[in-house]
């Protein structure tokens, strides 16, 4: 789908490492705004204690997993930590067709494959305010052996290396800070040229704004 065609809804992917608070603020945000639709991937990896299937994830086998991606149902994936993950493209299509706007969490091999189908689709890294607190994060959550958080923490450490391909970042330090900014950026990105001359085709018609094509990758 052409950027310029496609319905008004902006396309926001929210990058970071695991521990920099990423899940907690997507929580908010779409607390804050329910419009906005959030984008279930699918994993091979095991569920979390008090993860649910097809709320934070659809668990998948690596057979079903790899079955899917042959048959190109996925949007994007990527090997992470071991475990595979996906973006479900017909479910993307769904929401996409809705002109809600979509938000996608994914790592940065993900967003570089959004970005070559779509590269009007918004980029935030949320960044930790430190190593340190990445670590104690991940390690007050008790959810992952140390083992883990030592490979997470590494990985943390490569994920960083791609903040610059984001267009936005913001620092998780003080969460009320963040959000605050996450909600900006939303609003930023729905107020780019492109989504509002989508949104309001006939104002800008009457007006006599021309969308060119120029504009269409804002
Ligand atoms: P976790 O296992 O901690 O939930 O997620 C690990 C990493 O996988 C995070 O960086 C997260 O953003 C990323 N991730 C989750 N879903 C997807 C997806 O559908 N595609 C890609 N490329 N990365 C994903």
């Amino acid at each position: 789908m052409e950027p310029a065609t496609r319905p008004a809804g902006s396309l926001i992917m929210i990058v970071a490492p695991s521990g920099a608070g990423k899940s907690t603020l997507v929580k908010a945000l779409l607390e804050h705004d329910p419009s906005i639709r959030l984008s279930i991937s699918c994993t091979t990896r095991a569920p979390r204690p008090g993860e649910q299937n097809g709320r934070e994830y659809h668990f998948l086998s690596v057979e079903e997993f790899l079955t899917s991606r042959e048959r190109g149902e996925f949007l994007e994936w990527a090997e992470i930590y071991g475990n595979y993950y996906g973006t479900s493209a017909p479910r993307i299509a769904e929401h996409i067709a809705t002109g809600a706007d979509v938000l996608l969490e994914i790592d940065w091999q993900g967003a570089q494959q959004v970005k070559k189908l779509f590269p009007d689709a918004v980029g935030i890294f949320i960044l930790p305010p430190s190593i340190a607190t990445l670590e104690e994060r991940l390690t007050k959550r008790g959810q992952d052996a140390p083992d883990v958080i030592a490979r997470r923490v590494q990985a943390a450490e490569s994920e960083i290396s791609h903040a610059a391909e984001c267009e936005y970042v913001i620092i998780n330090q003080s969460f009320a800070t963040a959000l605050s900014e996450l909600t900006a950026v939303v609003s930023a990105a729905r107020c780019r040229f492109s989504r509002q001359a989508a949104r309001n085709a006939s104002l800008f018609s009457e007006l006599g704004i021309a969308p060119t094509a120029a504009r269409t990758a804002d």
